[in-house]
């Protein structure tokens, strides 16, 4: 039996163990203090003001939209090709959403085409870095700075990635990350809000924590989205492995480029200029000239043990909730095709380069028949 190799594996080791286990030895379980040693962990590393722990990546979204008072009557600009937890919380908040085709290179919203999508209504794009490599922020901010909309980083997938020389979680008036399990650091479930502003991060405390701002006194709505001390000390952990763990994933990374370069039919990730990716998927498309379907790969490659995923195998714009707001098939051409085509590759840092050989053989003799 060959080894399996999978497309995610959460990294836990010693250090994360001896840190939930002080934990619960000690009186805090709850919110306490891990939470704050996690949340100025994240602030430092990213070079952020103020920094809010979440129970989610999808809570920290909707206290974001939440803190900037988007609702009825609002719309948010985002792309039609990320996962649901980026359109979910603007629906609740009983905004509209405003999908922008996405940049077929990268899969990040294409900027060329914000202008278009623009009208009185907007009040905050909310772009995606899709895979770990940051969107294009000078052109959102271009974009942001002419129409006075606020920027909210879905930064989920992106934590330690650069865009000219700045880190994620700084690149927009706010931004969002998520510690679920299959993300480049995690401790199971778990968010980060990051902005700049005192009052945002006021607000999004007291979202956090059912709009109380003083014992008993409630300023507004909330929810139970509070982290604890035993998640954080976990994400606390793994922050300080992120760098390590980046770095492998993009090593891995390099290896498969260099290593699939030459497979006819597969088209390999393209970066944008000044970016640094976080490496969180490694996603080609298997376009039409490729010998076999993108689906004949999935199973030949899982025969050989190797686990693979599509992200993702619909834009958002075909699930019926969102399309009956007015959307048809064809309307976002391009994250439609990507839909059809991307398939992630295993990268993962608990891969060595003799696994990622293995992955680029297997690849090549499916290819070659
Ligand atoms: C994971 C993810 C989220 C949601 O994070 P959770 O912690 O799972 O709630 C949102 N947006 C993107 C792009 C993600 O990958």
């Amino acid at each position: 039996m060959e080894k399996e190799i999978s497309v995610s594996s959460p990294q836990i080791g010693a250090e994360e163990m001896a840190a939930v286990q002080k934990v619960l030895e000690s009186s805090y379980i709850a919110e306490g203090p891990e939470v704050a040693k996690l949340e100025d962990g994240f602030a430092a590393y990213c070079g952020a003001e103020y920094a809010v722990a979440l129970n989610s990546g999808t809570a920290a979204l909707h206290a974001a939209l939440h803190s900037l008072d988007i609702g009825k009557g609002d719309s948010v600009i985002t792309s039609p090709f990320t996962f649901i937890a980026s359109v979910n919380p603007i629906l609740v908040q009983g905004a509209e959403v405003k999908f922008v085709d996405i940049e077929p290179d990268t899969f990040n919203i294409n900027t060329s085409k914000l202008n278009a999508a623009y009208d009185k209504s907007v009040k905050a794009i909310l772009p995606v870095d899709l895979y770990g490599q940051p969107a294009n922020y000078s052109e959102i901010w271009d974009f942001a700075n002419k129409h006075k909309v606020a920027v909210v980083e879905d930064a989920c997938q992106s934590i330690g990635a650069e865009y000219k020389g700045k880190r994620t979680g700084t690149l927009g008036h706010i931004a969002c990350f998520s510690l679920y399990a299959t993300k480049n650091i995690t401790s199971a479930e778990g968010g980060m809000l990051l902005t700049d502003s005192k009052e945002v991060a006021n607000t999004a405390k007291a979202f956090r924590q059912h709009g109380m701002v003083a014992p008993y006194e409630y300023a507004g709505v909330g929810y139970n989205y509070r982290s604890n001390d035993i998640l954080a000390a976990i994400g606390s952990v793994q922050l300080n492995k992120a760098e390590r763990f980046n770095a492998k994933r993009s090593a891995n990374a390099e290896r498969l480029t260099d290593g699939l370069a030459n497979v006819g039919g597969l088209k390999l990730p393209q970066l944008l200029d000044g970016v640094k990716s976080a490496w969180h998927q490694y996603t080609v498309r298997v376009s039409e000239e490729f010998p076999i379907s993108r689906e004949e790969l999935i199973n030949r490659l899982k025969q050989k043990g190797i686990g693979t995923a599509v992200y993702y195998p619909k834009p958002l714009h075909y699930y019926e909730h969102i399309k009956k707001l007015g959307f048809t098939e064809g309307d976002f051409p391009e994250a439609e095709k990507a839909a059809r085509e991307v398939l992630s590759l295993p990268i993962h840092p608990g891969l060595s380069s003799e696994d990622i050989d293995h992955v680029v053989k297997c690849v090549m003799d499916i290819a070659n028949g």
